[in-house]
């Protein structure tokens, strides 16, 4: 049998370049996991996924229930499961008012960190008995959760708080992470450190006993992607130009699902607990982190919050 890659959100942009890239290897079979089935399947046909190299399974990350459904559902495939990666998000950079997933958590939250939280955690076991000898989990970061850099530094920053918005769940009362207002931009970039947070903490509590390899990355400003369906229109047009001019972090989806690709497969980028990032001289490279993204003290706490939101605890 092949090996088994889940991508989470491979309907379009990077997950679906990145499935793209893993089944032309001819070695991955890809399941897409993904809420639009037919979306997907037609995403699938018009990029040349040849059939037979992927299949569909229905996962809805902005319910609890979907994912548990979905979890199921792949182990009555029978499929081995060699690398998990959680690419799917939403982000919701121009709305006045929160939304919420089924479960009431704030969209943003609910659906980029804590549907993943629960994914990773009920599909660990099955990474764990990977017959590759290289099983992985990937979650995708951002640079925009990295307050190290400029990019990070653009505000509203991302910023955990002391998580008491996330200790009441997230709701209505209290939407935010970190407890304060609702901004749409900031949701989405804290879910970003909260994901990144977790891969610290997957790596740390299960590395050595799973030998399964943990890692996050910034794939570039993928400009185009569906992620900025929900931007103001001179934004969406001027985005991409300045990206490609201005910073130079522009970087096509083609290339981007490369390199999600090679997070995924490639043996060199094996390390567990690394944040990957690409220059066009050097290639992949070992990033650096933001302090908050570092501080593995609030990193347990996300952890203990997120688990039992999500009813792990
Ligand atoms: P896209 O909007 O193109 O892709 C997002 C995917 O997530 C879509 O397939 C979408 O499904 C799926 N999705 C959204 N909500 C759910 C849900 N509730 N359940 C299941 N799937 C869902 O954006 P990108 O390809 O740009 O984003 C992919 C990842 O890359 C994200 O994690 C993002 O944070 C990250 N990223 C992107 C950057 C960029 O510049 N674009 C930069 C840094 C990181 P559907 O097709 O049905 O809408």
């Amino acid at each position: 049998q092949k090996q088994t890659a889940i991508i989470t959100g491979a309907s379009s942009g990077l997950g679906l370049n990145a499935a793209k890239a893993l089944a032309a290897t001819g070695e991955w079979h890809v399941v897409m996991a993904c809420r639009d089935f037919l979306k997907a399947e037609k995403a699938a046909k018009a990029i040349g996924m040849p059939s037979g190299s992927y299949s569909i399974l229905h996962l809805d990350l902005s319910s609890l229930e979907s994912v548990r459904q979905f979890v199921a559902n792949f182990k009555a495939t029978g499929r081995r499961l060699d690398a998990l990666v959680c690419n799917a998000a939403v982000y919701l950079p121009t709305a006045k008012e929160p939304r919420f997933t089924a479960d009431g958590f704030e969209l943003s939250v609910g659906t980029n960190h804590l549907g993943h939280f629960l994914l990773t955690n009920l599909l660990l076991d099955d990474l764990k008995n990977a017959p590759n000898k290289q099983p992985r989990c990937v979650i995708v970061g951002s640079i925009t959760g990295n307050t190290n850099t400029l990019a990070g530094n653009v505000p509203p920053k991302a910023n955990l708080g002391d998580l008491s918005g996330l200790a009441s769940g997230v709701t209505v009362a209290n939407p935010m992470m970190d407890g304060q207002e609702f901004n749409g931009a900031k949701a989405y970039k804290d879910s970003k450190v909260a994901c990144m947070m977790t891969v610290r903490q997957m790596h740390g509590r299960f590395h050595e006993s799973t030998g399964v390899t943990f890692a996050s990355l910034y794939p570039g400003c993928i400009a185009e992607t569906g992620l900025f369906r929900e931007h103001y229109g001179v934004f969406k047009t001027l985005f991409p130009p300045f990206q490609k001019y201005v910073t130079k972090g522009y970087v096509s989806e083609e290339e981007a699902g490369r390199r999600l690709a090679q997070v995924i497969s490639d043996p060199k980028l094996n390390k567990s607990g690394a944040y990957w990032s690409w220059s066009s001289s050097k290639g992949s490279f070992e990033n650096q982190v933001s302090e908050e993204v570092a501080d593995d003290a609030k990193a347990a706490k996300l952890w203990d919050l997120s688990a039992k939101l999500v009813g792990l605890s």
